[in-house]
């Protein structure tokens, strides 16, 4: 883990246990070319490290085990079959260059990413035809409709997907089940109620949304939070090797020393010193959480 997913981590556990809930531990290990076992295994000695426990999930299992998306496919076969059978899904055999291409200039103030809609029409042979030189992805058809939700966090949000996204991947080409498709399975059937991540993931959310419709499923709260970011103004990641657990561990020492730069990163102190999560979970509101992105180096030490 970096910093950013020890933060949305500690977020999302201390939201959970202000309300009495409990915090589920879910490896979202769908892609099989960037996930090892042993990314796993350690994501739970961080948390541990720590103080925050899970209630159910990971290694520890728990009434819907398994916790493991590698694990559950048949789980999103099943309701990817449940799609095909309303007619919601059909296949796409475009490329990326084929998508770029149908939708180079697009006018003014238009997403340039809305999927434009290439193979929703084609017909049975045309799809025959094709099929026998790509296989292909699966997209959701998208009605030209606005989708509202509230955002805990950020308040009334609304997107209409045709134009933000148009229709949107379910299932690979190589057979892989979206993230969109496997967390709304995952969310529905482990009775998840509310769900805190980052706010790169708030555009998303009206997808998900939609897709919980179609299950008729009951929505669980977003909480969106704001991100950590470089210097440079793009949100943290693996590049940034000094922000790294291994690496911050060097420097913060003792859990409560990493906690409390998290803790005044985000609001929820006013200086940064040593705390447990304990006590963070004592100075917990989402009113004194900043709505925005925060720089993580202008706190670190190193
Ligand atoms: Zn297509």
């Amino acid at each position: 883990m970096h910093l950013g997913n020890v933060y949305c981590a500690l977020l999302s556990w201390l939201a959970a246990k202000s309300e009495g809930g409990e915090w589920v531990l879910r490896i979202e290990d769908l892609d099989p070319q960037r996930s090892r076992v042993e990314y796993a295994e350690q994501i739970e000695k961080d948390l541990d490290w720590l103080g925050l426990k899970w209630d159910e999930g990971g290694s520890k299992g728990g009434i819907y085990t398994p916790y493991y998306q590698s694990q559950r496919q048949e789980v999103y076969d099943y309701y990817f079959r449940l799609l095909q059978q309303q007619q919601t899904v059909y296949p796409c055999f475009c490329t990326r260059a084929d998508i770029l291409a149908a939708t180079q200039a697009p006018h003014l103030g238009e997403p340039s990413f809305a999927y434009p809609g290439t193979c929703r029409n084609l017909t049975e042979e045309e799809r025959s035809r094709k099929s026998l030189l790509k296989k292909p992805s699966y997209r959701l058809k998208v009605p030209d409709e606005t989708v509202t939700f509230k955002d805990g966090h950020y308040g009334p949000c609304q997107a209409n997907l045709a134009q933000t996204c148009g229709d949107f991947i379910v299932r690979r080409a190589d057979g892989v089940f979206a993230y969109q498709l496997a967390v709304v399975v995952d969310d529905m059937l482990m009775h998840i109620n509310q769900v805190v991540r980052g706010r790169d993931l708030l555009e998303s959310t009206p997808q998900q949304i939609y897709l919980y419709e179609l299950f008729n499923a009951s929505v669980p709260e977003f909480y969106h939070v704001p991100l950590l970011m470089s210097p440079e103004g793009s949100r943290l990641c693996k590049r940034d090797k000094s922000m790294h657990m291994g690496e911050l561990k060097k420097i913060y020492t003792q859990p409560e020393q990493l906690l409390g730069l998290i803790g005044a990163m985000c609001g929820l102190i006013d200086k940064q010193e040593e705390v447990t999560v304990a006590e963070l979970l004592h100075e917990f509101s989402w009113s004194k959480l900043v709505k925005h992105d925060i720089n993580a180096y202008s706190f670190a030490k190193f």
